[in-house]
């Protein structure tokens, strides 16, 4: 097993597997999961902060969205669901780190068609700590990005399991010694990154990023930044960006459940003066005040 975990055991770790709580090691889906064979399930990453995970409402949310779009039903009430989230966290001991949650349509005989019965639903979470300094020395000093054609399918609004094309930009990326992979479509336009959202500070000093329909995912991140910026009256528009746009920006970043990342440098030449901007600053000072506001007047 030592191999598959790159070393590192997930000694004590817990599971939840539809409605039981499992040594990590041991838990496991059925051979004929619709996930596991035709990619036919959704997930949800959350952050976790001090033990309490971040922005929990806006992912139901987001969750609850992707399985209407593929006609899964939530595996048990939204409330209870909640519940299981924050014990899963809790049996790990996790006060910083990621949960992963996935919902596939469950155990049929292997036939592409959405059974007509529909089977129940199968729900796996995980959680892992996140070492201090994984992502936060990227939020500090900025990463960089490549650029790809984006070869994914027509609704990529959807949270599905199907990442092949993600993962083959992040792969070509990291190769490259870059940390993320931006999409580019058909007209040269950045869509958003392999698991990330786009963002520029243009000319103007405008945030700008794409606008949400089937072409990205809404990010939750991406969906706090508008409010926080609102709020602190910054200058938000929703407008794609090309390679070109972002290279003679004053600054760009990336945002996702691992924070918000100034990037510094495009297909290895550099955005503004390579360093992180004052503006992205601020979103990331706004960021989390935000987030930590709602966690602390949602209870979680
Ligand atoms: N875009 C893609 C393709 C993603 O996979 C992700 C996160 O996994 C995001 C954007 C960022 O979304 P969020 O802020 O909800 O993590």
């Amino acid at each position: 097993m030592s191999k598959g975990w790159n070393g590192r055991k997930p000694a004590g770790r817990i599971a939840y597997v539809d409605g039981r709580y499992m040594p990590h090691g041991s838990a496991g889906v059925h051979i004929e999961d619709r996930g596991l064979q035709l990619g036919d399930a959704v997930y949800e990453v959350c952050g976790v902060s001090d033990g309490r995970l971040m922005d929990e409402a806006e992912h139901l949310d987001r969750l609850e969205r992707s399985l209407r779009a593929i006609e899964i039903a939530l595996p048990m009430p939204r409330p209870a669901l909640a519940l299981v989230m924050r014990e899963t966290v809790r049996r790990n001991g996790v006060r910083n780190g990621l949960l992963y949650l996935q919902i596939s349509r469950g155990v049929a005989r292997r036939d592409h068609p959405i059974p007509k019965v529909s089977p129940r639903p199968s729900l796996v979470l995980t959680v892992r700590s996140v070492p201090a300094g994984e992502f936060e020395k990227r939020r500090q000093d900025g990463v960089t990005v490549i650029t790809r054609p984006d070869e994914r399918w027509a609704r990529r609004d959807i949270k599905t399991v199907q990442l092949l094309p993600n993962l083959l930009a992040k792969t070509a990326a990291r190769r490259a010694g870059a940390y993320e992979a931006w999409l580019v479509d058909d007209a040269g336009l950045v869509t958003e990154g392999s698991s990330t959202n786009a963002w520029i500070v243009d000319a103007e000093g405008n945030l700008r990023t794409r606008p949400l329909g089937n072409d990205i995912l809404p990010g939750v991140t991406r969906r706090v930044i508008f409010e926080a910026a609102e709020v602190a009256q910054l200058p938000i528009v929703q407008l794609p960006f090309s390679v070109a746009e972002a290279l003679n920006a004053r600054e760009a970043f990336i945002s996702s459940a691992t924070g918000i990342m100034p990037v510094t440098g495009i297909d290895g030449r550099r955005v503004g003066d390579g360093k992180p901007g004052p503006v992205t600053r601020r979103v990331q000072e706004l960021y989390g005040l935000t987030s930590a506001g709602r966690a602390a007047k949602s209870g979680t």
